[in-house]
């Protein structure tokens, strides 16, 4: 498909601080939004329908698939998850950027789709911390815990089909990384020249 954002994708297994990541980056930079994906996990405590995700049950998840509504979707971590056309056509085609938070099946699936996607993968800095993070977060079971973690070696292991890596060990580090990547893409030539028209135009550049 044609557009005229940029389509950023993020991956990292769970607890390497990805949602913190993009959470920031949105706070600092209003021209990026988030897709809201739909998924068939239960909400967690502060978790709002239509804010973190659509939370829907696996029958009308799968209706929805039925029906063509994902550009994406996968089963991750026991769960249905999936990006909806809906969430991200009409922004990218009015020029906006956007990103995606989802998992390494989903990205790969994205760049089929758009080859111009940036995927992006996040990195813990190490075992140990990944799993103090999934433990301070206080989200999930240990058995949930015990189950991202065991599934953190096959997404790992996915890491060089990726763009960029970011490695979150120290967190402003890693934001300003995050930044930086989206700063370079809003500089490549075919975005300069289309947000730049007039300057182009004035130094007679085709
Ligand atoms: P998190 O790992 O702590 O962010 O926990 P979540 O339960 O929110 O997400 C679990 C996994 O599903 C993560 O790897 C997400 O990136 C992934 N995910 C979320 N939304 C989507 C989506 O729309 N499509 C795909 N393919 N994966 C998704
Ligand atoms: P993900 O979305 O990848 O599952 P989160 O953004 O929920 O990860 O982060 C997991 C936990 O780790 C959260 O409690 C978050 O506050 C914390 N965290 C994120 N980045 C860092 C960091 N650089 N150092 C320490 N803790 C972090
Ligand atoms: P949350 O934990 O609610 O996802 O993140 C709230 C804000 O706290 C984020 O926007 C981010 O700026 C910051 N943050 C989250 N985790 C860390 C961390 O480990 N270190 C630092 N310095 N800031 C963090």
């Amino acid at each position: 498909m044609d557009t005229l954002g940029n389509l950023f994708v993020v991956a990292a297994p769970s607890g390497s601080g990805k949602s913190s990541l993009v959470k920031a980056l949105m706070e600092v930079d209003v021209g990026v939004a988030p897709s809201v994906s739909h998924t068939t996990r239960a909400p967690r405590g502060q978790e709002k329908d239509g804010r973190e995700y659509f939370f829907v049950d696996r029958a009308t998840f799968d209706r929805m698939i039925e029906a063509g509504d994902f550009f994406e979707w996968a089963q991750v971590h026991g769960n249905r998850y999936g990006t909806s056309r809906q969430a991200i056509a009409a922004r990218m085609q009015a020029g906006g950027d956007v990103v995606l938070e989802i998992d390494w099946q989903g990205a790969l699936q994205i760049r089929r789709l758009f080859a111009n996607a940036i995927l992006i993968f996040v990195l813990p800095p190490s075992w140990d911390e990944l799993r103090a993070r999934l433990q301070r977060r206080g989200e999930d079971s240990d058995e949930v815990i015990e189950l991202r973690l065991a599934n953190a070696r096959e997404e790992l292991a996915q890491v060089n089909q990726f763009d960029y890596v970011i490695i979150n060990e120290v967190f402003e580090r890693a934001l300003f990384d995050l930044k930086a990547i989206v700063h370079a893409q809003r500089l490549r030539f075919s975005a300069q020249k289309r947000v730049h028209a007039d300057t182009f135009k004035a130094l007679d550049i085709d």
